[in-house]
Protein backbone atom coordinates (compact mmCIF):
# COMPACT_ATOMS: atom_id res chain seq x y z
CA UNK A 1 0.00 0.00 0.00
CA UNK A 2 1.35 3.43 -1.19
CA UNK A 3 0.67 6.77 0.42
CA UNK A 4 0.58 10.39 -1.44
CA UNK A 5 3.03 12.69 1.44
CA UNK A 6 3.65 15.74 -0.67
CA UNK A 7 4.03 15.33 -4.29
CA UNK A 8 5.49 12.00 -3.32
CA UNK A 9 4.37 7.88 -3.07
CA UNK A 10 5.98 6.36 -0.41
CA UNK A 11 5.18 2.95 0.96
CA UNK A 12 2.93 3.02 3.73
CA UNK A 13 5.20 2.02 6.53
CA UNK A 14 7.88 4.81 5.05
CA UNK A 15 4.71 7.44 5.43
CA UNK A 16 5.92 10.12 7.79
CA UNK A 17 5.62 14.08 8.62
CA UNK A 18 7.11 16.09 10.97
CA UNK A 19 6.97 15.90 14.66
CA UNK A 20 6.92 20.01 14.46
CA UNK A 21 3.65 19.83 11.77
CA UNK A 22 1.33 22.08 13.31
CA UNK A 23 -1.32 19.63 12.60
CA UNK A 24 0.25 16.92 15.29
CA UNK A 25 0.92 19.70 17.16
CA UNK A 26 -2.01 21.89 17.56
CA UNK A 27 -4.74 20.10 15.61
CA UNK A 28 -4.36 22.41 12.98
CA UNK A 29 -5.42 21.55 9.18
CA UNK A 30 -8.51 19.86 7.52
CA UNK A 31 -9.08 16.56 6.02
CA UNK A 32 -12.04 14.46 4.29
CA UNK A 33 -13.28 10.65 4.39
CA UNK A 34 -14.30 9.81 1.23
CA UNK A 35 -15.37 6.82 -0.19
CA UNK A 36 -14.73 4.67 -3.34
CA UNK A 37 -17.61 2.31 -4.46
CA UNK A 38 -16.89 -0.35 -7.14
CA UNK A 39 -14.04 1.37 -8.68
CA UNK A 40 -16.46 4.72 -8.58
CA UNK A 41 -14.81 7.78 -6.27
CA UNK A 42 -18.34 9.13 -4.41
CA UNK A 43 -18.81 12.61 -4.81
CA UNK A 44 -15.28 13.86 -5.41
CA UNK A 45 -16.06 17.05 -6.49
CA UNK A 46 -18.07 17.90 -3.29
CA UNK A 47 -15.80 16.54 -0.59
CA UNK A 48 -12.93 18.82 -2.46
CA UNK A 49 -15.03 21.76 -2.39
CA UNK A 50 -15.38 21.36 1.22
CA UNK A 51 -11.64 20.57 2.26
CA UNK A 52 -11.18 23.62 0.35
CA UNK A 53 -13.83 25.55 1.59
CA UNK A 54 -12.14 24.30 5.53
CA UNK A 55 -8.71 25.77 4.37
CA UNK A 56 -9.94 29.43 3.33
CA UNK A 57 -11.43 29.85 6.80
CA UNK A 58 -8.59 28.75 8.48
CA UNK A 59 -6.27 30.80 5.92
CA UNK A 60 -4.45 27.83 4.75
CA UNK A 61 -3.74 27.92 1.22
CA UNK A 62 -3.45 23.80 -0.18
CA UNK A 63 -0.58 23.77 -1.98
CA UNK A 64 -1.97 22.22 -5.17
CA UNK A 65 -4.89 23.40 -7.31
CA UNK A 66 -8.18 21.52 -6.93
CA UNK A 67 -7.49 20.06 -10.13
CA UNK A 68 -4.31 18.17 -9.07
CA UNK A 69 -5.75 17.48 -5.35
CA UNK A 70 -8.26 15.72 -7.35
CA UNK A 71 -6.08 14.14 -9.84
CA UNK A 72 -3.82 12.97 -6.41
CA UNK A 73 -6.35 11.37 -4.92
CA UNK A 74 -7.54 9.95 -8.35
CA UNK A 75 -4.05 8.01 -8.77
CA UNK A 76 -4.28 6.95 -4.98
CA UNK A 77 -7.20 5.36 -5.84
CA UNK A 78 -6.29 3.52 -8.59
CA UNK A 79 -2.93 2.12 -7.35
CA UNK A 80 -4.75 1.15 -4.03
CA UNK A 81 -6.43 -1.43 -6.50
CA UNK A 82 -9.44 -2.48 -4.82
CA UNK A 83 -12.76 -1.47 -5.80
CA UNK A 84 -14.29 -0.46 -2.59
CA UNK A 85 -12.21 2.34 -0.21
CA UNK A 86 -12.28 4.41 2.47
CA UNK A 87 -9.55 7.47 1.19
CA UNK A 88 -8.19 10.04 4.13
CA UNK A 89 -7.63 13.51 2.44
CA UNK A 90 -5.10 15.58 5.12
CA UNK A 91 -3.32 18.76 4.45
CA UNK A 92 -2.10 20.12 7.46
CA UNK A 93 -0.31 23.50 8.44
CA UNK A 94 2.93 22.24 8.31
CA UNK A 95 6.37 22.14 10.00
CA UNK A 96 6.84 25.18 12.06
CA UNK A 97 8.22 25.58 15.48
CA UNK A 98 6.94 24.68 19.18
CA UNK A 99 4.66 28.01 18.67
CA UNK A 100 1.02 28.46 17.77
CA UNK A 101 1.91 30.96 15.01
CA UNK A 102 0.77 29.05 11.43
CA UNK A 103 2.94 31.61 9.51
CA UNK A 104 5.99 30.15 10.62
CA UNK A 105 4.70 26.96 9.26
CA UNK A 106 6.24 27.06 5.74
CA UNK A 107 4.35 24.54 3.71
CA UNK A 108 1.31 22.72 4.74
CA UNK A 109 1.68 19.13 4.63
CA UNK A 110 -0.60 17.23 2.09
CA UNK A 111 -1.32 13.17 3.01
CA UNK A 112 -3.86 10.91 1.06
CA UNK A 113 -4.18 7.40 2.33
CA UNK A 114 -6.94 4.74 0.28
CA UNK A 115 -7.49 1.84 2.83
CA UNK A 116 -10.26 0.45 3.93
CA UNK A 117 -12.98 1.32 6.67
CA UNK A 118 -15.37 -0.52 9.31
CA UNK A 119 -16.84 1.82 11.84
CA UNK A 120 -19.45 -0.28 13.27
CA UNK A 121 -20.42 -3.74 13.25
CA UNK A 122 -22.35 -5.41 10.28
CA UNK A 123 -25.31 -6.57 12.73
CA UNK A 124 -26.13 -3.39 13.20
CA UNK A 125 -26.66 -2.41 10.06
CA UNK A 126 -29.91 -4.59 10.32
CA UNK A 127 -30.23 -5.28 13.82
CA UNK A 128 -30.00 -0.92 14.77
CA UNK A 129 -27.92 0.97 16.77
CA UNK A 130 -28.20 2.61 20.33
CA UNK A 131 -27.38 6.18 21.10
CA UNK A 132 -27.00 7.96 24.28
CA UNK A 133 -27.34 11.82 24.93
CA UNK A 134 -24.12 13.10 26.32
CA UNK A 135 -22.97 16.12 28.55
CA UNK A 136 -20.71 17.38 26.39
CA UNK A 137 -21.96 19.88 23.53
CA UNK A 138 -21.25 20.77 20.11
CA UNK A 139 -18.66 23.47 19.84
CA UNK A 140 -20.94 25.94 18.81
CA UNK A 141 -20.79 27.88 16.22
CA UNK A 142 -20.11 31.24 17.05
CA UNK A 143 -16.89 29.48 18.25
CA UNK A 144 -15.75 27.08 15.54
CA UNK A 145 -18.34 27.18 13.01
CA UNK A 146 -19.16 23.21 12.45
CA UNK A 147 -18.54 23.13 8.87
CA UNK A 148 -15.27 23.89 9.03
CA UNK A 149 -13.78 20.39 8.88
CA UNK A 150 -10.33 20.69 10.87
CA UNK A 151 -8.43 17.92 12.55
CA UNK A 152 -9.48 19.17 16.14
CA UNK A 153 -12.14 16.41 16.78
CA UNK A 154 -11.90 17.07 20.96
CA UNK A 155 -15.14 18.15 21.49
CA UNK A 156 -16.36 15.07 19.44
CA UNK A 157 -13.93 12.76 21.18
CA UNK A 158 -14.99 13.77 24.48
CA UNK A 159 -18.45 12.71 23.56
CA UNK A 160 -17.30 9.46 22.53
CA UNK A 161 -16.05 8.81 25.19
CA UNK A 162 -18.82 9.65 27.26
CA UNK A 163 -20.82 7.22 25.15
CA UNK A 164 -18.66 4.38 25.26
CA UNK A 165 -18.70 4.80 29.26
CA UNK A 166 -22.50 4.69 29.14
CA UNK A 167 -22.08 1.48 27.12
CA UNK A 168 -23.30 2.98 23.65
CA UNK A 169 -21.10 3.16 20.76
CA UNK A 170 -22.26 6.32 19.35
CA UNK A 171 -23.44 9.75 20.84
CA UNK A 172 -26.25 12.23 20.23
CA UNK A 173 -24.86 16.18 20.78
CA UNK A 174 -26.27 18.65 21.95
CA UNK A 175 -25.77 22.09 20.71
CA UNK A 176 -25.47 24.91 23.39
CA UNK A 177 -29.33 25.85 24.03
CA UNK A 178 -30.42 22.02 23.84
CA UNK A 179 -30.92 21.33 20.23
CA UNK A 180 -29.87 18.58 18.66
CA UNK A 181 -26.82 18.91 16.28
CA UNK A 182 -25.26 15.34 15.54
CA UNK A 183 -23.67 12.45 16.78
CA UNK A 184 -19.79 12.54 16.97
CA UNK A 185 -19.17 11.99 13.72
CA UNK A 186 -21.80 11.53 11.62
CA UNK A 187 -25.30 13.10 11.02
CA UNK A 188 -28.39 12.45 12.52
CA UNK A 189 -32.22 12.15 10.82
CA UNK A 190 -35.44 11.12 11.98
CA UNK A 191 -38.85 10.25 10.67
CA UNK A 192 -42.08 10.88 11.69
CA UNK A 193 -45.35 10.43 9.34
CA UNK A 194 -43.72 9.95 6.43
CA UNK A 195 -41.59 13.33 7.09
CA UNK A 196 -37.79 13.30 6.67
CA UNK A 197 -36.19 15.33 9.19
CA UNK A 198 -32.47 16.31 10.26
CA UNK A 199 -30.80 19.63 12.36
CA UNK A 200 -29.77 22.40 10.30
CA UNK A 201 -26.15 22.89 10.24
CA UNK A 202 -26.97 26.48 12.61
CA UNK A 203 -27.93 23.88 14.90
CA UNK A 204 -24.72 22.68 15.19
CA UNK A 205 -24.51 20.02 12.16
CA UNK A 206 -21.67 19.25 9.82
CA UNK A 207 -23.22 19.48 6.29
CA UNK A 208 -22.45 16.43 5.38
CA UNK A 209 -21.84 14.69 1.86
CA UNK A 210 -24.02 11.66 2.96
CA UNK A 211 -26.38 13.80 4.53
CA UNK A 212 -26.85 15.85 1.88
CA UNK A 213 -26.83 12.69 -0.76
CA UNK A 214 -29.79 11.39 1.32
CA UNK A 215 -32.09 14.26 1.09
CA UNK A 216 -31.37 14.04 -2.42
CA UNK A 217 -32.41 10.40 -2.85
CA UNK A 218 -35.21 11.33 -0.12
CA UNK A 219 -36.15 13.79 -2.87
CA UNK A 220 -36.16 12.11 -5.80
CA UNK A 221 -38.21 9.02 -3.50
CA UNK A 222 -41.00 11.76 -3.38
CA UNK A 223 -40.81 12.06 0.50
CA UNK A 224 -40.87 15.69 2.13
CA UNK A 225 -37.71 16.39 3.97
CA UNK A 226 -37.18 19.66 6.41
CA UNK A 227 -34.25 20.67 8.15
CA UNK A 228 -34.68 22.75 11.58
CA UNK A 229 -34.11 22.66 15.29
CA UNK A 230 -35.37 19.96 17.15
CA UNK A 231 -35.14 18.75 20.75
CA UNK A 232 -34.56 15.24 22.52
CA UNK A 233 -38.09 15.08 21.94
CA UNK A 234 -38.41 15.05 18.63
CA UNK A 235 -36.28 12.00 18.39
CA UNK A 236 -37.80 9.56 21.39
CA UNK A 237 -40.94 10.05 19.86
CA UNK A 238 -39.96 9.60 16.23
CA UNK A 239 -41.25 6.27 13.84
CA UNK A 240 -37.51 6.01 12.76
CA UNK A 241 -34.16 7.38 13.51
CA UNK A 242 -30.78 6.90 11.48
CA UNK A 243 -27.12 8.28 11.40
CA UNK A 244 -24.83 9.41 8.57
CA UNK A 245 -21.58 9.84 7.74
CA UNK A 246 -19.17 8.46 4.65
CA UNK A 247 -17.43 5.62 6.97
CA UNK A 248 -20.63 4.79 8.87
CA UNK A 249 -23.00 5.09 5.51
CA UNK A 250 -26.46 4.78 6.87
CA UNK A 251 -26.94 3.26 10.67
CA UNK A 252 -30.63 2.60 11.53
CA UNK A 253 -31.04 3.87 15.33
CA UNK A 254 -33.51 1.93 17.52
CA UNK A 255 -32.71 3.31 21.08
CA UNK A 256 -32.14 6.08 22.28
CA UNK A 257 -31.30 7.09 26.25
CA UNK A 258 -32.74 3.93 26.76
CA UNK A 259 -36.10 4.87 24.57
CA UNK A 260 -37.36 3.01 21.89
CA UNK A 261 -37.57 4.19 18.68
CA UNK A 262 -40.65 3.13 16.81
CA UNK A 263 -40.97 -0.46 16.73
CA UNK A 264 -37.68 -0.63 18.08
CA UNK A 265 -36.42 -2.55 14.37
CA UNK A 266 -35.08 -0.46 11.79
CA UNK A 267 -38.10 1.17 9.78
CA UNK A 268 -39.28 1.02 6.45
CA UNK A 269 -38.04 4.10 5.33
CA UNK A 270 -34.40 4.11 6.83
CA UNK A 271 -34.63 0.66 4.60
CA UNK A 272 -35.81 2.54 1.40
CA UNK A 273 -33.41 5.29 1.59
CA UNK A 274 -30.51 3.10 2.54
CA UNK A 275 -31.41 1.12 -0.63
CA UNK A 276 -31.55 4.49 -3.09
CA UNK A 277 -28.24 5.89 -1.37
CA UNK A 278 -26.65 2.68 -2.55
CA UNK A 279 -28.24 2.42 -5.75
CA UNK A 280 -26.29 6.14 -5.84
CA UNK A 281 -23.38 5.13 -4.67
CA UNK A 282 -23.11 2.51 -6.96
CA UNK A 283 -23.93 4.36 -10.36
CA UNK A 284 -22.17 7.72 -10.01
CA UNK A 285 -18.68 9.16 -9.43
CA UNK A 286 -15.44 9.61 -10.68
CA UNK A 287 -14.34 6.25 -12.61
CA UNK A 288 -11.09 5.24 -11.48
CA UNK A 289 -9.30 2.77 -13.59
CA UNK A 290 -6.28 0.87 -12.13
CA UNK A 291 -4.17 2.06 -15.13
CA UNK A 292 -4.34 5.82 -14.94
CA UNK A 293 -1.49 7.67 -14.03
CA UNK A 294 -1.69 11.20 -13.64
CA UNK A 295 1.39 13.91 -14.87
CA UNK A 296 0.88 16.43 -12.40
CA UNK A 297 2.42 13.76 -9.82
CA UNK A 298 6.24 13.19 -9.09
N1 LIG B 1 -20.48 15.09 11.45
C1 LIG B 1 -19.18 15.04 11.78
C2 LIG B 1 -18.73 15.72 13.02
C3 LIG B 1 -18.27 14.34 10.96
O1 LIG B 1 -16.98 14.29 11.29
C4 LIG B 1 -18.75 13.70 9.79
C5 LIG B 1 -17.78 12.99 8.88
N2 LIG B 1 -17.35 11.78 9.43
C6 LIG B 1 -20.12 13.75 9.50
C7 LIG B 1 -20.96 14.48 10.34
C8 LIG B 1 -20.67 13.10 8.27
O2 LIG B 1 -20.20 13.77 7.13
P1 LIG B 1 -20.01 13.04 5.73
O3 LIG B 1 -21.28 12.43 5.36
O4 LIG B 1 -19.57 14.11 4.80
O5 LIG B 1 -18.93 12.02 5.95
Amino acid sequence: MQVYVDGHFVPAEEARISVFDHGFLYGDGVFEGIRVYDGNIFRLQQHSQRLYNSAQCILLTIPLSPEDMQAAIVETVSRRELPNQYVRVVVSRGAGDLGLNPHLCRRPSVVIIADTIALYPAHLYTQGLELVTVATRRTPAWALDPRIKSLNYLNNILAKLEAQQAGALEAVMLNGEGYVAECTADNIFFVRQGQLYTPSTAAGALQGVTRDSVLEVAQELGLSTAEGFFTRYDLYTADECFITGTGAEIVPVVRIDGRTIGTGHPGPMTTQLRQGFEQLCRHSGVRVSPHVTCAALA
